[in-house]
C-alpha cells in the first residue's frame, strides 16, 4: 500500500463529519436484566442497526468519499463475502461509482443477492485454489480501480473508529469498552476514539478461541498468521489482523480476550429473547467476554459493541433451538 500513515483521533473526527447524513447515528440501548444480573452498568451500541445491517459501511463510506474524480470514473474494486462487500456496493451505488465485488463461488446466495441487489459487479473465485488478495491485485491494475480492503485501510480504520466516537459523546466517560476482533479495522479505530475520549477507560477486543491469532500476536508483539479458523463468527475468520491495526491496537488496548462458540450462541439467544435483536455470531463477541468477567466488571460503566446483524434466517433458527 502506497500510504502507510496511521489513522489519528483527527481522521475519525473528520470521518465523522464526512459520513454524517450518509450512515445512521445507531441507538444505544440497556437492558435492566443485564444491569441487574452484572451489578453494573452495560451500554449496548447497536451497529446491527447500521445500514447494510453492520458497522463496515462507515469506513467504506468514509474511504469512498475521498476518492479524487479518477478514481471515481474508474471505480472500486473489493474482496469479501460479507459485510465489506455490502458495504462497498451500497456506498459505490449511493456516490455513482462502479463497484467490483470479488466473492467466493460458494459464497451464501443471499449474500450475493444483496451485494447485487445493491449494484456490486460481482467477480466469483475459487477460494480453494485461488487468492483473493491476488484476484483483487489483478482486476485493480488491469481495470484501474481502487482496491478497498476490510480492514487495513487508514480510511476504513477512520470511519470504523466513528462508533465508538459517537457512543462515548453520547454517555460520557466508560471503565470498560469490549470490541469484537477480525482484522482489526473496529478494534483500532475505537481504540483511537477511547483514549481521546475516555482516557481510563480499559479496552478489550475479543476473538473467537477457535481463531486467536490476535490475541497471539498481541503476546508475541508481531503479527501471528493462522488457517482460517471454523468459528461460526464468520466476521472474524480471518488469518491475521492487518499491518496498520495491529500497531494502533499494540499501543491502546489492554488486552485480547477469547471466547467458544457456544458461548456466542448463548448470546444471539438472549438479545433475541430479552432485547429483540438479531445480532448475528460476529455481533456477540463483545458481550460474550463481558459476560466470563462478571466479577471484575461489579458497579462499572460498561460499553458493548454490537457489530453488526446479519446472519442467514435459516442458520439463525438453526443457532436458537440448538
Ligand atoms: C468485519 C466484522 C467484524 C470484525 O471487524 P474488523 O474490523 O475486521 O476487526 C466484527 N463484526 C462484524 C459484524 C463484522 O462484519
Amino acid at each position: 500500500m502506497k500510504n502507510l500513515t496511521l489513522p489519528t483521533y483527527e481522521d475519525i473526527a473528520a470521518a465523522a463529519k464526512r459520513i454524517k447524513g450518509f450512515a445512521n447515528k445507531t441507538p444505544v440501548l440497556t437492558s435492566r436484566t443485564v444491569n441487574n444480573e452484572f451489578e453494573a452498568e452495560l451500554l449496548f451500541k447497536c451497529e446491527n442497526f447500521q445500514r447494510i445491517g453492520a458497522f463496515k459501511f462507515r469506513g467504506a463510506m468514509n474511504a469512498l468519499l475521498q476518492f479524487n474524480e479518477a478514481q471515481k470514473k474508474a471505480g472500486v474494486v473489493a474482496f469479501s463475502s460479507g459485510n465489506h462487500a455490502q458495504s462497498i456496493a451500497l456506498a459505490s451505488k449511493i456516490l455513482g461509482i462502479p463497484a467490483t465485488i470479488i466473492m467466493p463461488k460458494d459464497a451464501p446466495a443471499a449474500k450475493m443477492a444483496a451485494t447485487r441487489e445493491y449494484g456490486g459487479n460481482i467477480v466469483e473465485y475459487d477460494r480453494y485454489t485461488e487468492s483473493r488478495e491476488q484476484r483483487g491485485k489483478e482486476i485493480a491494475e488491469k481495470n484501474g480501480l481502487t482496491l478497498i480492503p476490510s480492514y487495513d485501510h487508514p480510511h476504513v480504520i477512520a470511519g470504523q473508529g466513528t462508533v465508538a466516537k459517537e457512543l462515548f459523546e453520547e454517555v460520557g466517560e466508560l471503565d470498560y469498552l469490549f470490541v469484537g476482533l477480525g482484522g482489526g479495522g473496529l478494534l483500532a479505530g475505537s481504540s483511537l476514539s477511547a483514549r481521546k475520549l475516555s482516557p481510563n477507560c480499559k479496552i478489550y477486543g475479543v476473538e473467537p478461541a477457535l481463531g486467536n491469532d490476535g490475541q497471539m500476536s498481541f503476546r508475541k508483539g508481531e503479527i501471528v498468521q493462522i488457517d482460517i479458523p471454523k468459528t461460526i463468527a464468520d466476521g472474524a475468520q480471518l488469518q491475521s489482523v492487518g499491518k496498520l491495526t495491529f500497531p494502533i491496537i499494540q499501543k491502546n488496548v489492554d488486552d485480547i480476550l477469547t471466547v467458544e462458540d457456544e458461548e456466542l450462541i448463548s448470546c444471539m439467544k438472549f438479545f433475541a429473547e430479552r432485547m429483540k435483536m438479531v445480532v448475528e455470531p460476529t455481533g456477540c463477541l463483545g458481550f460474550a467476554a463481558a459476560r466470563n468477567l462478571k466479577r471484575e466488571l461489579k458497579g462499572k460503566r460498561i460499553g458493548i459493541i454490537i457489530s453488526g446483524g446479519n446472519v442467514d434466517i435459516a442458520k439463525y433458527v438453526e443457532f436458537l433451538s440448538a
